[in-house]
């Protein structure tokens, strides 16, 4: 059996050593367009604040592949499938025939559509490379914008506090964390967040970049001026589905799978980021892993379901903690919190089952929390939190 998998993330590599623990034969390849070995992409943010350096990231080496009698091509972008003769073909015209293909070619940064957008200055926070871009250019410029006040976006900032520069985060919302946090928790993140020194402006956004080919400042649209030689935007990601458009493969976010990764082509399957399961693209690296295991069962022939993963974040940034799961900030459940200097605790209790919690500053209760969510228990459970 030939199995070729596209991309050496979270979800090719997972569903790699998955094939080979049931198939001690078959021929594992795996083919990506970075030139890395797979790297631990959360850690970037402690690689951009300086805090480690890049071979902290790497989990394999060469050796390790070769111990697994995995093939691994880096380098190699593909650009189009063959269904029919079941053969991969690579940028410069290499070809690869396989028997099961997985697409697992993750997402890309969003950019949006702003006055300006393509000029010098402005970067996009996704590899190793864009870090790497970041750094260097700027070595000389101080004054730094972020658009996106998400997970992303305040990491990125805090790294960058770090690295000594002036960092002020542009959020279209009026509240960080929007996707984690309700308008009273994002204000507490907030007030936490400036006493570091990151500054924030909520509520509006970029229209349009200055500078002739380099970024010098920016218009938001309330009018309000700013200069500024470095951007960085942090306004989402897309699955990558380039492959999947000439092939016929059903996506609407994603490319949609089963319960099993399979798409709707015969022994094509999709996992992780670029992977659309029950109308979730979860763009995380747990269910990425959960989904490249499941496909690498179902490949090598055995059979195993996703059922979805739990959604959950973890923010730890210029040391303050906050987790947040499940549905927050929804009008139809009933709210139970607790707040003292240190610690915010907010539960959302629905039918007698808590459906979503957010903890700023109380790392510790987070595992209990997210356990009493995946159980349906009711907010007794957690009444000493209270
Ligand atoms: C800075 C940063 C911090 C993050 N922090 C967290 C976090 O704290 N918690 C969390 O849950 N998630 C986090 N994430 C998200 C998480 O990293 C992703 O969900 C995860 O890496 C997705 O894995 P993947 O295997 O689907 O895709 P990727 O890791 O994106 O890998 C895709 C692979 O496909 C290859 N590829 C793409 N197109 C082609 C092609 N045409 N031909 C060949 N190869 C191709 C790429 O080169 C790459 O090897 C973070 C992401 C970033 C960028």
């Amino acid at each position: 059996m030939r199995y070729l998998i596209v991309g050496n993330g979270a979800a090719g590599i997972e569903a790699a050593l998955n094939i080979r623990k049931l198939d001690s034969d078959g021929e594992i390849k795996i083919i990506a367009q970075s030139k890395n070995h797979f790297y631990y992409r959360p850690r970037l943010i402690e690689y951009l604040a300086g805090d480690i350096d890049f071979n902290s990231l790497l989990k394999y080496d060469e050796k390790f592949y070769q111990e697994k009698n995995i093939d691994i091509e880096l380098g190699l972008k593909i650009v189009n499938i063959d269904k029919e003769n079941k053969v991969v073909e690579c940028e410069y015209g290499e070809k690869f025939s396989y028997d099961k293909l997985l697409i697992a070619t993750g997402a890309r940064s969003f950019i949006p559509t702003i006055k300006g957008i393509l000029k010098v200055g402005i970067f996009k926070f996704r590899g190793v490379s864009d870090c790497d871009e970041i750094l260097s250019y700027s070595e000389t410029h101080k004054d730094v914008i972020i658009i996106g006040a998400g997970l992303l976006g305040i990491e990125a900032a805090n790294s960058l506090k770090k690295r000594g520069k002036n960092v002020t985060i542009v959020e279209y919302c009026d509240r960080l964390l929007p996707n984690q946090l309700d308008k009273e928790g994002s204000d507490i993140l907030r007030d936490k967040l400036e006493e570091k020194g990151i500054n924030f402006i909520l509520g509006d956004c970029v229209e349009e970049v200055h500078g002739r080919a380099f970024v010098d400042g920016l218009t938001l649209r309330s009018g309000k001026t700013m200069p500024c030689k470095v951007i960085i935007l942090s306004t989402g990601i897309r699955p990558r589905l380039e492959l999947a458009e000439n092939l016929g493969l059903n996506t609407q976010r994603g490319i949609i799978v089963n319960n099993k990764m399979e798409t709707n082509i015969k022994d094509i399957y999709a996992a992780g980021d670029v992977a659309e399961h029950n109308g979730l693209c979860y763009g995380l690296w747990i269910p990425s892993m959960e989904q490249g295991k499941i496909a690498g069962i179902n490949m090598a022939g055995e059979a195993s379901e996703y059922e979805g993963s739990t959604i959950e974040t973890r923010l730890k940034v210029t040391g303050i903690s906050v987790f947040s799961a499940g549905i927050i900030g929804t009008d139809e459940a009933d709210v139970y919190a607790y707040k003292d200097d240190i610690v915010y605790r907010k539960f959302f209790v629905k039918d007698g089952k808590i459906i979503g919690a957010f903890i700023i500053g109380d790392p510790r209760s987070s595992l209990k929390v997210s356990k009493a969510i995946n159980n349906g228990d009711g907010i007794e459970t957690l009444k000493e939190l209270l």
